[in-house]
């Protein structure tokens, strides 16, 4: 029967092909364990099968040995499959791994090796009738505990699990294990315990492993067991608030999210027309913009906003990607329909907020100047004469109680001036009130002309005046004293028909840089002044129209 041989090893390769082209292709380490599950699971019925073909007990003890060896890597299997399953996979690193297969290590070198027969007899010579030995039922009892550990572990998985998606995955697992316990216990009955009493029944156990094999077939199809990271995608892609819609190179409908409904009616197959669906918003600007670069550049990514006119108005952002497979071809598009109504609501709110306060930020800088101009025109009046726009006299002697003690610490020179409009009643009573008004609004203006900068000219009473002139010793000051004398003689005042003249009596005081001497400004300034104050009341008594030279303090 050598003839078997040559289909046995094509038969072989070409399963290891199939492995192969599988495994490393893109597919999970999951979808990998299950593919070398999957082989082991195959050699029982195929050892089963061939054993059946051929005479030679040779041959024949090799596909038991091939089929129990499978077999006791069976438990093993399931276990770690449950493993993966359950999310449990990062148990099984390291030495850990070794721990969980060592049972069914065990089993394989027995059923290799079966020293003295412990795992099986030959009965006639042949293996298709052969006697089982203690080593056979160590296996049983092994692959059992592996069967009810797997399970165990299943139903508390079972308990913790709430994704009802999940649930139905590890419950078709459960009963993919039930059924395999279930006919090997039953091949193990009747084909073992029972084999003397009832016929044999062949195939049980592999029925069993097809049966299983199936439940696991169908939760990998219909509920993507093993990958639990396309299931967590798909869980995102279906709960999404975004509106997602996957379509093909021609716009063909690949997916479509729950999402998606409140923008777009489309289903799964039909063919999604964005040129239909932003008809109604062409006169929008950017729209047409964005459908020239949907149509044109169909790999490039792209974004645009529109404004939805339902019962309610919604903004929303309407974003492209290209799917680019390895040679950079396009060969589908992801839609995302993302409503931003609140975001641009936010944004509008906050942007006239931030007009609103940007108005009141204008109007308080106005009133911010105004208030300034104010406070100026108030401090520039607590300080002036409203008549004569001279300073005043409260303002002059603050100003002095400071100079005069800069002056004496420098020492610097200054003199004072205090005059007096001469018979000024009687312009009054000639001219009345007004006139008298514009005379002394006139003499001050006079007066002020023929002043420095640094000069302080004050109205110290009704028509008597102050100056206080800084660095100006007795002969500057005489010398200004006499032209201002004279800029007032020559000075003619309006009064209707007739002009007006005035003459003015002035008291003046020097204090030489060496004559200052004093504790208190404040004291100093008042003796300063009475002196002034006597030297004009001696031009009055001379008869007016003069200059009087204070007496040395
Ligand atoms: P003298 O030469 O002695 O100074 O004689 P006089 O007439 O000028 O006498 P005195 O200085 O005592 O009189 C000042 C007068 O000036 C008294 C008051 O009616 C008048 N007067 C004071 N302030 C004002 C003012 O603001 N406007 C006007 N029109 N008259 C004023
Ligand atoms: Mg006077
Ligand atoms: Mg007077």
């Amino acid at each position: 029967m050598a003839f078997f041989w040559p289909d046995m090893l094509l038969f072989v390769s070409l399963l290891i092909l199939f492995v192969c082209v599988l495994a490393f292709n893109r597919i999970t380490q999951t979808h990998k364990v299950y593919l070398a599950f999957h082989f082991i699971m195959m050699l029982w019925p195929f050892g089963q099968f061939m054993l059946s073909t051929t005479g030679y007990p040779e041959v024949q003890n090799a596909y038991v040995k091939l089929s129990f060896t499978a077999l006791s890597m069976l438990g093993p299997g399931w276990l770690i499959f449950v493993f993966f399953l359950t999310g449990r996979a990062a148990m099984l690193k390291g030495y850990k791994t070794i721990l969980y297969l060592l049972p069914s290590l065990v089993c394989v070198v027995g059923v290799l090796w079966n020293p003295a027969h412990i795992f099986m007899t030959p009965v006639g010579g042949s293996y298709l009738h052969r006697e089982y030995g203690t080593f056979f039922w160590l296996l049983v009892v092994i692959q059992f505990l592996y069967f009810i550990i797997a399970l165990l572990i299943m139903f508390h998985a079972l308990k913790s699990v709430k994704s009802l998606n999940q649930r139905k995955q590890l419950a078709i697992a459960v009963i993919g294990i039930f059924v395999l316990t279930g006919f090997s216990a039953l091949d193990l009955l009747i084909n073992v315990l029972l084999a003397r009493w009832m016929p044999i029944i062949p195939g049980m156990m592999s029925l069993g492993i097809l049966l299983s094999d199936c439940c696991f077939v169908v939760a990998i199809y219909r509920y993507g067991m093993f990958d639990i990271l396309s299931m967590a995608q798909r869980d995102l892609f279906a709960h999404m608030a975004m509106g997602i819609i996957v379509v093909d190179e021609n716009g063909k409908v690949m997916e479509v999210n729950r999402g998606a409904a409140p923008f777009v009616r489309v289903s799964k197959g039909d063919v999604f027309e964005m040129e239909k669906f932003l008809s109604p918003l062409q006169t929008q600007g950017e729209v047409n913009e964005f459908l020239y670069k949907y149509r044109n550049n169909p790999q490039e990514r792209m974004q645009t906003e529109i404004t939805l006119q339902e019962n309610i108005t919604r903004h929303v952002t309407i974003q492209i990607s290209p799917i680019l497979d390895d040679r950079k071809t396009l060969i589908g598009r992801v839609i995302t329909f993302h409503d931003v109504t609140e975001l641009r609501k936010l944004v509008d709110e906050m942007n006239r907020k931030n007009e609103a306060l940007h108005e009141r930020n204008l109007e308080l800088v106005t009133i911010q100047e105004e208030l300034f101009r104010v406070n100026q025109k108030l401090e520039q009046m607590a300080i002036t004469d409203s008549l004569t726009g001279c300073y005043n006299r409260r303002y002059l002697m603050q100003q002095m109680e400071h100079e005069v003690l800069l002056n004496m610490r420098y020492r610097i020179p200054f003199s004072v001036f205090l005059f007096d409009i001469d018979h000024f009643k009687q312009i009054n009573d000639r001219y009345g009130h007004l006139v008298g008004d514009e005379v002394i609004r006139s003499t001050a203006g006079i007066v002020r002309d023929k002043l420095r900068k640094t000069d302080i000219l004050a109205r110290y009473g009704g028509e008597e005046f102050t100056i206080y002139l800084p660095h100006t010793g007795r002969e500057q000051a005489e010398l200004l004293a006499e032209r201002i004398m004279y800029a007032i003689n020559q000075n003619v005042v309006d009064a209707g028909t007739e002009k007006v003249r005035v003459t003015v009596s002035m008291g003046v005081v020097s204090e030489e840089s060496d004559d200052l001497r004093f504790e208190d400004p404040k004291e100093f300034l008042r003796e300063v002044f009475a002196r002034a104050d006597a030297a004009l009341y001696q031009a009055k008594n001379g008869g007016r129209n003069r200059i009087v030279l204070a007496q040395e303090g």
